[in-house]
């Protein structure tokens, strides 16, 4: 993949540490000769963001926090200082409160519904809308989604709701943008140990069902994933757009799971 990205300059959203999925992403653009910038949230997060963004060379870093419009204005008026122009974004962001992420979708409260949705679906939307603006001579956008979105997982709830806009979302971005020469696709992922996956009630049990039941017979890693969004960010997928990728081991097309997962 040498080369595949030489000349392309983009940011990435959500690297929290070694074990995101933003990390994978990364590493396998910056192998491809991209060169990139990173947003994190929250100062706290800084000491363990840069020196894994300084390992891939000398990327740009951004303090950002989605659920802020002024943060959000700031974090591309950055970008347009230092690059002018940009090539591609990756969107690798979610939130929901821990507490809702078990029990009953029905109990969600009005309150965290509001914020999954705002800092898990309208943030792709409005970085799209600014990424857009400085992608003149077209450009390539990715989120991560999961196949809760899809069919019912347990304990994905409010989340699983949040994901199925953000897949619509990524339709109706591609529509818009399409014309500008600016794909938008989505990624889903399946199940992989990290920050924001610790949260979700009997997340262990979830990854060994996936082990289990998948056509692969196992879990997917952080790089290939990577390798999914090489594809999609780079030329390689100069045809797609308005797609969800499935990068699951296959999960999504068996229809009858018929391993049960031993006790754990
Ligand atoms: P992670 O915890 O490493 O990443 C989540 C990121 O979201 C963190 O960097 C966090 O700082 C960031 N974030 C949360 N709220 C934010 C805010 N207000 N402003 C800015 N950033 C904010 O976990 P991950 O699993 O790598 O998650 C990345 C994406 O992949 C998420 O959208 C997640 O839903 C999706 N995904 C994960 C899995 C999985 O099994 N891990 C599967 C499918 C999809």
């Amino acid at each position: 993949t040498t080369g595949l990205m030489a000349g392309k300059r983009g940011l990435i959203m959500g690297l929290a540490n070694d074990k995101s999925i933003a990390w994978g992403i990364a590493k396998a653009l910056a192998d491809a000769g991209a060169e990139l910038a990173f947003s994190y949230q929250g100062e706290a997060l800084k000491k363990r963001v840069e020196p894994l963004a300084e390992s891939l060379g000398k990327p740009l870093l951004f303090e950002c926090d989605v659920a802020n419009e002024e943060s959000m204005d700031a974090l591309f008026a950055g970008l347009k200082d230092a690059w002018g122009t940009l090539d591609f974004v990756v969107h690798a962001i979610g939130f929901s409160d821990k507490n809702e992420l078990r029990g009953r979708y029905v109990d969600t409260s009005r309150g965290n519904f509001t914020m999954t949705m705002d800092i898990s679906v309208y943030s792709f939307t409005a970085v799209c809308a600014r990424a857009a603006a400085m992608m003149p001579a077209g450009g390539s956008l990715l989120t991560l989604t999961y196949y809760g979105a899809e069919q019912v997982m347990p304990h994905y709830n409010v989340m699983g709701v949040a994901k199925a806009a953000l897949e619509a979302s990524v339709k109706y971005i591609a529509e818009d943008l399409g014309k500008l020469g600016i794909r938008c696709n989505a990624i889903s992922a399946g199940p992989i140990k990290t920050l924001a996956a610790s949260g979700i009630g009997d997340f262990r049990y979830i990854m060994k069902w996936n082990e289990l039941n998948s056509p692969l017979r196992r879990n997917v890693t952080q790089e290939e994933v990577g390798k999914a969004a090489l594809y999609l960010l780079s030329d390689l997928g100069s045809g797609t757009t308005g797609e969800n990728l499935h990068v699951d081991a296959g999960y999504h097309v068996v229809g009858m799971k018929a391993v049960d997962a031993p006790d754990i």
